[in-house]
């Protein structure tokens, strides 16, 4: 498997064989970067945080992208891309010029319509658009599109409802729910099955700690990694949603350069 950095170095005019690291090596270094680690039927999903609602997946299937904004050069260490999710057109999840650099000859991408609309034509070429509810299959996975809405009063000219996308991913047996910026709707709380979720808490884009570990506390996914929680307090969701019984296990993975 090659990263990001190996593919960009191929072309370079240095000897080549040195380049390429060996798959160890890279999981060696994958671990020093927080890497954590899923069985799954046939293989393992390792899940990289890089940034806010900037996340890296390996998994059996190829390498997922969610939402990747900031520059390349955050990606520079990790496998290039199979498939980018992209669940709204907010600077914080979509970026054309860091998706141009990521962009290579085999990515697909999966997008809610607003941002669709706003891709060039050889990324469309690409790209599914999907719409709340959808379920479609991309890099050979189930995906289900969730809504992702604001529902408090103040909040509703953020994400309004209909137009954004959280998803579930169907992953070789396990069942990976990233929210999107939402509030504790409805739809979130029905969701079944969940083995991993992504929920964002901060305000005034999305909701609060307690509304984030109520839903939690309601859907309850066997692990629930906190993210899109710039300025809230992580500790205090993790105290709740263990007080909520659900036995959901809280990871706060290194999504502000911090990790536990
Ligand atoms: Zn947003
Ligand atoms: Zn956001």
């Amino acid at each position: 498997m090659q990263t990001r950095r190996s593919l960009l170095m191929t072309g370079a005019a240095v000897a080549g064989a040195t380049l390429i690291r060996p798959y160890a090596a890279m999981a060696e270094s994958h671990g020093e970067m927080g890497g954590d680690m899923f069985k799954t039927q046939s293989g393992e999903i390792t899940i990289h945080p890089v940034s806010h609602a900037s996340f890296v997946m390996e998994t059996p299937s190829g390498v997922i992208y969610n939402d990747p904004v900031g520059g390349a050069a955050l990606y520079d260490d990790y496998p290039a891309p199979d498939l980018i999710v992209l669940t709204h057109h907010h600077g914080d999840h979509f970026d054309p010029e860091t998706l141009q650099a990521l962009w290579n000859d085999k990515v697909e991408m999966i997008a809610n319509p607003t941002v669709f609309e706003q891709l060039p034509e050889e990324m469309k070429a690409r790209t599914q658009s999907v719409s709340n509810g959808d379920s479609i299959t991309a890099m050979g996975l189930p995906i289900r599109a969730i809504p992702a809405y604001n529902t408090t009063e103040d909040r509703l000219q953020y994400h309004p409802q209909g137009r954004d996308n959280g998803y579930v991913l169907s992953i070789d047996g396990l069942s990976v729910y990233v929210a999107g910026d939402t509030e504790d709707i409805p739809e979130m709380r029905a969701l079944t099955d969940i083995d991993i979720a992504f929920v964002p808490f901060n305000l005034p884009y999305t909701m609060n700690e307690e509304q984030a570990a109520s839903a939690v506390t309601e859907f309850a996914p066997k692990v629930v990694y906190p993210y899109h929680y710039r300025d809230s307090d992580p500790e205090l969701f993790a105290k709740l949603v263990a007080d909520g019984g659900s036995g959901s296990e809280v990871r706060i993975g290194s999504f502000y350069g911090t990790s536990t």
